[in-house]
């Protein structure tokens, strides 16, 4: 049974606002979920924990103002009180997740999506969008900026997520020119942080548990192809300025760390960091594994005011001592 607080002040007497949140156990999410919690708002989280985890918010579920959904985006939901805004993170995201869910993945981007837009235009709440750099596929511009349309395989290994992410660009914008919505679209550049998955299977959580279990560190292909990694702190707080911008301003907007790094830099820093006894081994590239990707955040800089202050070591060494006392 859901109980509701029905209190629209904080202790602070700041109106509260209610906010959904899909995908709300995952890695974003979590994170998403505690830092609106924080400044004083109700928090309606949603996920069915398939690449999500419970104990990411586990912390947060005696807060009053906050409720837990045990659902699944694909099946239409409405938690039956004024939502004033939604946030739209359900999806996988990382390369082994939707690989070996392929089917569902289209699905919670479309179905997941469509079901989001439904219930912001029946509550009039502003949506915003977790979409990917994955919509530039593997980019002939570079750096990428947001009037890039993309290189994508539409029937590739990948294309579950990269043409399930901009379908739902698709319908956010329909939405938009259709109903009038208040939608905001960001672009995720690779992130990363605490509360990944330890068998989450992206780079950067990879490196790292190898690392600390004192197996090989497994750089794809040569190594030269590049990320451009953001710490998950400054992610979120681009997610909620994105949020509170006015009506008019849909995005797309690119938010990450312009940094760009190749991956066998990468596997040396993080083998350096933890053990720099341990090798490094090739294995096979993933198909349409993109060869360069960094974002051209001047949008972000201009609109948002907002630009990552972490550092990749000092984020990198935050992430280790998380996975340290995870083990
Ligand atoms: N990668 C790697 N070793 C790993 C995992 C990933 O070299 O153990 C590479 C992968 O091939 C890609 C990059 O790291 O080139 C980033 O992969 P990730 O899955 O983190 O995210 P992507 O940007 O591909 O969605």
């Amino acid at each position: 049974m859901i109980s509701y607080n029905y209190n629209t002040y904080s202790k602070h007497g700041i109106k509260m606002k209610t906010v959904l949140i899909t995908g709300a156990t995952g890695f974003l999410g979590s994170h998403l979920s505690k830092k609106l919690l924080e400044q004083g708002n109700k928090i309606i989280a949603v996920d069915n924990n398939y690449s999500g985890e419970l104990r990411n918010i586990e912390e947060l579920l005696p807060n009053k103002n906050f409720t837990f959904i045990d659902h699944d985006v694909i099946v239409p939901f409405d938690p039956g009180v004024k939502i004033d805004q939604i946030y739209n993170l359900a999806c996988p995201a990382s390369p082994v997740y939707y690989r070996a869910a392929a089917v569902k993945t289209v699905k919670t981007c479309v179905y997941g999506t469509v079901n989001a837009l439904d219930l912001a235009k029946k509550y009039n709440a502003a949506v915003l969008q977790s979409s990917t750099s994955e919509v530039y596929g593997n980019p002939r511009v570079h750096p990428q900026k947001e009037d890039y349309w993309g290189n994508v395989n539409p029937i590739g290994a990948r294309s579950c997520y990269d043409e399930g992410k901009r379908c739902a660009e698709t319908l956010f914008f329909d939405y938009h020119r259709t109903y009038g919505l208040n939608i905001k679209v960001v672009r995720i550049f690779n992130t990363y942080g605490p509360n990944m998955r330890r068998d989450d299977g992206r780079v950067v959580s990879n490196f790292i548990c190898q690392a600390l279990e004192g197996r090989d560190l497994t750089v794809f292909g040569d190594g030269s192809q590049t990320r451009s990694f953001c710490y998950v702190d400054d992610l979120i707080d681009g997610l909620i300025k994105m949020m509170n911008t006015p009506p008019d301003f849909t995005g797309p907007v690119n938010l990450g760390n312009p940094g760009e790094i190749s991956m066998l830099t990468l596997a040396e820093k993080i083998k350096a960091k933890i053990n720099p006894s341990l090798k490094i081994i090739n294995e096979p590239l993933p198909l349409d594994d993109p060869e360069r990707r960094m974002p051209d955040i001047t949008l972000a800089k201009e609109r948002l005011n907002w630009q990552p202050t972490v550092s990749l070591d000092e984020g990198l060494e935050k992430t280790i001592a998380y996975f340290r006392k995870k083990r």
